[in-house]
């Protein structure tokens, strides 16, 4: 077996684990491959052991391996920094962008949506304190945002997303996510559902599933360390 295969089926273990220990229903978490940095063979490999939903950063290396891979059936995730002059790329190509905290940035993906594919789907991310990116929109200024999305038809509100900084320890790791937990009671409305939390990493799966996860955004424990000048995951 590929050592990715190997790493894969120990990633699904841990996120069943968590199910059944945090009493979540079975099959509830989603994982989601971190693939910035590793070449498009390292998807395959993936994508031979069953795994098909990707996450990119970065728009012009994840082009090229979706170029790549156009022949396969994946689902492709946006999770890196969105920049005005990308959101074009990101609306033509992606099926889900968990990065999205600005107005401005909604209505050019709403626009530039092909009308011959579903809405993009968006989870917006909301900053907690303390953030290992400033990327994200403050927790009292996500719901004016919310608001707009009644006039998005392109745009598929899903949920919402955060990137806390690391901490040491299941208990403290928990806080952040427990803290979005509630932003999403909150937030959410009859109109806007925000089913979908996307939280936890290679170092903090667990915490994320306990406090509700129903995405985890795994790269390393999948497919080993990325070069450090990449490793900010900007
Ligand atoms: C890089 C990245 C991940 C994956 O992090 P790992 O620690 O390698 O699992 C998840 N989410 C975002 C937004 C990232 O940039």
């Amino acid at each position: 077996m590929s050592s990715i295969k190997i790493r894969l089926a120990e990633v699904e273990q841990r996120i069943r684990l968590a199910e059944q220990r945090y009493s979540r229903a079975p099959g509830s978490v989603r994982l989601l491959a971190v693939s910035k940095t590793h070449p498009a063979a390292f998807i395959s490999e993936a994508l031979a052991a069953g795994q098909y939903r990707f996450g990119e950063n970065y728009l012009q290396e994840a082009l090229e391996k979706i170029g790549q891979l156009r022949d396969q059936r994946l689902e492709w995730h946006f999770i890196g920094r969105i920049q005005s002059n990308k959101t074009r790329g990101i609306a033509e190509n992606f099926h889900w962008v968990h990065s999205l905290y600005s107005i401005a940035h909604a209505r050019r993906l709403n626009d530039q949506r092909p009308p011959d594919l579903p809405p993009l789907n968006v989870c917006l991310q909301i900053l907690i304190d303390n953030e290992a990116t400033k990327g994200g929109i403050a927790p009292e200024e996500a719901g004016n945002l919310i608001a707009h999305f009644s006039e998005l038809p392109r745009l598929r509100l899903r949920g919402l997303m955060t990137l806390p900084a690391p901490v040491q320890g299941l208990e403290n790791q928990r806080i952040a996510f427990h803290r979005l937990r509630l932003i999403r009671e909150q937030l959410k409305s009859p109109e806007f559902g925000l089913e979908t939390l996307s939280m936890g990493m290679t170092a903090d799966l667990e915490a994320a599933i306990a406090e509700g996860a129903t995405i985890v955004r795994v790269g390393t424990a999948i497919f080993g360390p990325r070069k450090s000048t990449l490793q900010s995951g900007k």
